[in-house]
């Protein structure tokens, strides 16, 4: 058992006996449930208040807002039902001119339950809303109708304006239901902001009336998932093939689930991928490709007015279907070389004056910024439309770290915060043996919860981040019960990080809050993962090594890649044993390189082994090595072969797997030489944490 484990049983046994103390006396004791994310201030009474099913209530809301209220209410296990006067009612929601100082922002509210009755205020149909989500998570409700809730004062109101999530659909489709789903579990968490990742090469999701093939093929492809699509030729086909796998949402369906996110307060922004990640689109429509064929490209030309042209036709129409204030337009990982390569980019470059290819993203940025703005929009985009100059007033959604959203916010952009390390749900959540095949990362429960979405250094200018997203990218993800396993309940973490303040977080709290609240997914129709069979950090990282190379020197016949580096040149012999994820700074990485080092013990010593592990991880290109050797030298210059040894697992085995090279035996040497040799696949990597040596 962790250390970490240890102190959770001790802190739920204090957690419980606060409980029990608050309610000591108290003939009725209600049951409490801890409200995700927890309120900015919650106090309660020790009595309870008992109402029906059908219970009366009144809002002085008019027009649309009283409406949506009434059907979310009356839909919903409270059942409430409107009553014509106020004197009738046993819950009440006002709209009030003004509220506490502390709750001057969007979506605050005041919630009062005392023995006689439910009071809510709020100065906004949101700030509404979200006290009926406070007030579902209170409520005990009973098979027989009755509904018993705990007497308690509520003062309310979310850290951050922007609470979102992400969700990837053109990897794999999912259906409209699906959708309306998650819109119903944001609600309940109060996330306010459904990001619609629509566009990308596995598929085009979204109808646009003007470019018809866009969803006809484009949506369609001859491979059921999109490890298949990608390793299998990465080919569409039309909608009628046999064997076509995918989809696309027709305008009806946008505007059911944009409805459907409107009566739950929550906005949903399209994106559609540009310059890259657009396979798609020009292999339909190759003559917006710098190549002019298909297949050869994943990026538009930029030197192409046909580009411009076909970009802002799809961008009104989209703009037509989705009230969003912000559109996303990508602007993520491009392959800038076939640019550099073009005649029309080139002559586009000097006529505008462009120094590199870098500027000559940011150009169509900027263009595509300023088609925006024509339309009263807001762009945003990922962190590398940075690159080259950011266009004015574009908010930076900073996923590769928080780098580029620190360096958005000293230029006096918005931003909001992406970081993969904290907000990819497509990472393991557990560890990799025991979870379904994920695109790699280790990010668990706590490691979400402990996020603070405003970094340090920019902590004066705060009030530029807007808020924090979890990114479900849905490569590895072909179901939609594994969406959810990878969804939930992680959100809930990013949930609580983005509405409640640093100071009222409470991990031990909504960890417990999180096993009830497993049990309410589960019972609504949802998969979450169950944090109580969760394994945790893989057994080796837990402790240190103790053994003759730690802290001796190691030197390096290879390269290890800056972007892998662990605690670089003292990486190996730190005596730190790598975890479940690659990039938790203790596996190194080698690309595109064999691996070969000499560990200087600086004295002749008496050696019994020699062991480095390596790790195998086909989503990221991480192999074993085809063969290990192993040797050892007095001088440094002249080396004896201690061992050989060839790996039997093939390259094609696609599971998470950690595997130990070693040798064991009697020998003496100052110099022990470590060599590896890669698999050979362009692009592949070796990862090892340390050469154990006894
Ligand atoms: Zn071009």
């Amino acid at each position: 058992m962790t250390k970490h484990r240890a102190n959770y049983s001790l802190m739920k046994l204090v957690y419980f006996f606060i409980l029990s103390l608050i309610f000591v006396g108290c003939k009725d004791a209600p049951t409490v449930h801890r409200i995700i994310p927890m309120p900015q201030s919650i106090d309660y009474t020790g009595n309870s208040l008992k109402l029906s099913k059908g219970a009366l209530f009144y809002t002085n809301l008019e027009g649309l807002g009283k409406s949506d209220l009434a059907n979310y209410l009356e839909l919903s296990p409270l059942g409430l039902k409107l009553a014509q006067s106020a004197s009738d009612a046993d819950v009440i929601f006002d709209i009030v001119p003004s509220l506490p100082d502390s709750l001057n922002v969007g979506g605050a509210y005041m919630l009062s339950i005392n023995k006689n009755k439910i009071e809510v205020e709020a100065k906004n149909s949101a700030g509404l809303f979200y006290a009926v989500q406070s007030l579902l998570q209170l409520a005990d409700i009973h098979t027989n109708g009755t509904i018993i809730f705990p007497t308690v004062e509520i003062a309310d109101a979310p850290r951050f304006e922007y609470r979102g999530l992400h969700l990837d659909v053109s990897r794999h489709f999912y259906p409209k239901e699906f959708i309306k789903k998650q819109l119903d579990a944001m609600a309940r968490y109060k996330l306010n902001n459904f990001h619609w990742h629509l566009t990308d090469g596995a598929g085009w999701r979204l109808e646009i009336e003007q470019y018809p093939e866009l969803t006809s093929t484009g949506a369609f492809r001859p491979y059921k998932t999109w490890k298949e699509w990608w390793t299998g030729g990465r080919k569409y086909c039309d909608q009628n093939d046999p064997n076509a796998e995918g989809g696309y949402y027709t305008k009806e369906d946008v505007k059911e689930i944009v409805e459907y996110a409107r009566q739950r307060h929550i906005n949903v922004i399209p994106e559609i991928e540009m310059p890259a990640h657009s396979e798609e689109v020009v292999a339909i429509y190759p003559q917006l490709s710098c190549t002019g064929k298909p297949y050869t490209s994943a990026e538009f030309c930029i030197g192409n007015e046909e580009t411009f042209e076909f970009l802002e036709n799809v961008l009104s129409e989209t703009i037509s279907m989705f009230p969003s204030d912000y559109i996303h337009i990508g602007g993520d990982e491009a392959d800038k070389r076939g640019w550099a390569k073009c005649k029309k980019c080139q002559r586009r470059m000097k006529e505008e004056g462009l120094k590199d290819v870098d500027e000559l993203q940011s150009y169509l940025i900027h263009r595509i910024q300023a088609f925006l703005e024509t339309k009263n929009k807001q762009m945003i985009g990922w962190d590398e439309i940075l690159e080259g100059g950011l266009a004015p007033n574009a908010v930076v959604m900073s996923w590769r770290g928080e780098n580029g959203g620190i360096e958005a916010v000293k230029k006096g952009h918005s931003v909001i915060m992406t970081p993969a390390e904290f907000c990819y749900f497509d990472a393991y959540q557990d560890a990799p043996v025991s979870e379904p095949e994920a695109i790699g990362g280790y990010l668990t429960l706590d490691k979400v919860y402990s996020y603070n979405p405003i970094p340090e250094e920019v902590k004066e200018r705060g009030h530029l981040i807007k808020g924090v997203q979890a990114n479900t990218w849905t490569e590895y993800i072909t179901t939609i019960e594994h969406v959810d396993h990878m969804i939930y309940p992680r959100l809930l973490a990013l949930a609580e990080v983005a509405w409640t303040d640093v100071e009222k977080k409470d991990w031990e709290s909504f960890r417990e809050g999180v096993l009830k609240e497993t049990v309410w997914l589960q019972a609504n129709g949802y998969t979450p993962f169950d944090l109580n069979n969760e394994i945790g950090e893989r057994k080796e990282a837990q402790t240190p090594v103790e053994h003759l190379a730690k802290s001796k020197k190691v030197i390096y016949n290879s390269p290890y890649s800056h972007h892998y580096a662990a605690a670089g040149d003292s990486s190996l012999t730190d005596g730190l044993r790598g975890g479940w994820s690659y990039h938790d700074k203790r596996w190194q990485g080698f690309l595109n390189t064999n691996f070969d080092v000499v560990v200087d013990l600086e004295k002749q010593t008496d050696i019994t082994s020699v062991t480095a592990e390596f790790l195998q991880l086909s989503g990221p290109y991480i192999w074993l090595p085809k063969d290990v050797t192993i040797s050892i030298s007095d001088d440094g210059i002249k080396y004896t072969e201690l061992t050989k040894i060839e790996n039997e697992l093939p390259t094609t085995y696609d599971k998470y797997i950690v595997v130990p090279f070693g040798w064991e035996g009697n020998a003496k040497g100052r110099y022990v030489r470590y060599q590896a040799t890669s698999c050979g696949i362009d692009g592949g990597w070796l990862f090892t944490d340390e050469i154990v040596i006894k």
